[in-house]
């Protein structure tokens, strides 16, 4: 796939506007992180205000799922979505890349139970997106709107809140035994650093004393070393990374992916703390009963 070097610099802002679909379907297959199993996505543009839906091909006749926070599942280790019979499992770096590129309507077309992981980022997702294109914006009208309050949810030392601001901003913590990992901050400000270069390329993480474990219950089939970074102790099992720190940048580009079932984020200071996929759904959901969405 070919980034399209005309990809509107615009679309920075399109986190908390939203408004726009795609120029044409695009279709990608890949392999299922923790099923191990063969998939394809298919995203075909929808009509303003149809919103982001998902279908499962191979559940013909069923009714498609329509995002937002509530249909979030519990599920360890990714994001899943669940209404009615139909499911999608993994889905938190594609959704990442078309809150990043602003696309609020869409069909998402998946033939079985989870989206690939492609390479453990979002970069494969942005450059398929970029390739096909984005429509300039059919809701102009779409101001963002700005937090009001700020919003704390605490478990254990773990945190995700979001305060007052003047513009959209991001920043997680992280904090790991791991010396290769360590404690690393990160912050990231949409309007001002492209999502295609800053966020969208850190691939998902793991420790290698986990990976058993973690098989034996069912989990990261389709793990490997060409799909997810694994720190052993004080060193990366597949290096070379592509930021120093990859990781927290990842957990960066998974909160955007759970916030986006929102449809449009607020403006706000996002903080993130050691949090998880079930505290980032936390925040959506608090957000969303605020009004928020
Ligand atoms: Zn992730």
């Amino acid at each position: 796939m070919s980034v399209s070097s005309s990809t509107p610099l615009s679309s920075r802002c399109d986190l908390t506007q939203g408004g726009r679909t795609l120029r044409r379907s695009l279709r990608c297959q890949g392999i299922g992180l923790h099923s191990g199993q063969k998939s394809e996505v298919q995203l075909h543009p929808l009509a303003p205000g149809q919103g982001r839906r998902l279908q499962r091909r191979d559940l013909p006749g069923s009714d498609p799922l329509r995002l937002s926070p509530e249909v979030v599942q519990p599920s360890p280790l990714c994001t899943q979505l669940a209404q009615g019979e139909v499911s999608a499992q993994t889905v938190e770096h594609l959704l990442a890349a078309l809150a990043a590129r602003g696309i609020t309507d869409v069909l998402i077309d998946l033939d079985g139970p989870e989206v690939p992981i492609l390479d453990g980022s979002a970069r494969d997702w942005i450059e398929a997106i970029d390739a096909v294109g984005v429509t300039p914006g059919h809701c102009p009208e779409a101001v963002p709107t700005p937090l009001a309050e700020p919003i704390w949810i605490q478990d254990g030392e773990a945190f995700v809140a979001a305060l007052p601001a003047p513009q959209l901003r991001l920043s997680y913590g992280i904090d790991f035994a791991a010396a290769a990992i360590g404690q690393q901050w990160h912050t990231w400000t949409p309007v001002r650093e492209d999502f295609a270069q800053e966020i969208a390329p850190a691939r998902t993480f793991g420790l290698a004393h986990e990976v058993e474990s973690l098989r034996s219950r069912g989990l990261i089939r389709g793990g490997c070393l060409d799909n997810a970074l694994v720190c052993d102790g004080d060193h990366w099992l597949n290096p070379p990374l592509r930021f120093a720190n990859e990781p927290v940048r990842h957990k960066i580009l998974d909160l955007v992916g759970d916030l986006s079932l929102l449809g449009r984020i607020p403006v706000a200071h996002i903080l993130a703390y050691k949090a998880s996929h079930r505290l980032h759904g936390r925040l959506a959901q608090c957000l969303r009963s605020r009004g928020y969405a």
